[in-house]
């Protein structure tokens, strides 16, 4: 079965918006590539990510900004001979999202994009202390190019 590209902004919004975590790959300082999990919010074709303010992400984001953002839903694993590995597949809906990391330092800013991250996760809208924002890094990719692709649907 052959792979279906994704044109539609609204299928590829569907898939970002069933996935509970997205993996954010950055090319470190040496040119390796680095990949972490990480939550995020989605609103408007931008991504929104929290973290501590120390740490690899954080430095390697600030020397380079270029990431790529993976979102994966819907996995299921089929097989057509239960007794032939090859037989074996998983389905899938998948959406790469690619575009530079930019740091939000505005307070106000910086609550909006906490919302937006709480909102894939809950309905509720939260108000935070100063010291939880002002001690939170916030960040967003907004995307220039967007890549969805489905296996087995
Ligand atoms: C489902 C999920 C959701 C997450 N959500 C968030 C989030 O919203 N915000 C957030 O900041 N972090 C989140 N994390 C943790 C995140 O993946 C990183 O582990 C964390 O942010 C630290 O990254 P860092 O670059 O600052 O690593 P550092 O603390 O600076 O450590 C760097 C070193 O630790 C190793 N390392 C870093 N992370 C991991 C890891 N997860 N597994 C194995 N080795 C690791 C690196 O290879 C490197 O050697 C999440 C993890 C998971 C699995």
């Amino acid at each position: 079965m052959k792979s279906r590209i994704l044109t539609l902004e609204s299928e590829m919004e569907d898939i970002i918006r069933k996935c509970k975590y997205c993996s954010l790959a950055m090319t470190n300082t040496d040119g390796k590539p680095y990949v972490i999990h990480m939550n995020f919010g989605y609103r408007d074709g931008v991504v929104y990510l929290h973290s501590a303010p120390e740490g690899l992400k954080i430095d390697i984001l600030r020397q380079n900004p270029d990431v790529c953002i993976a979102f994966s839903a819907d996995h299921l694993l089929r097989w057509q001979n239960i007794d032939v590995a090859c037989s074996y597949s998983m389905k899938y809906r998948s959406v790469l999202i690619y575009g530079q990391a930019e740091f939000i330092e505005d307070f106000k800013q910086k609550e909006e994009a906490l919302n937006v991250i709480m909102g894939q996760y809950t309905d509720e809208d939260y108000h935070y202390s100063e010291p939880a924002i002002r001690n939170v890094c916030v960040f967003k990719v907004k995307a220039t190019k967007t890549d969805g692709r489905v296996y087995g649907y």
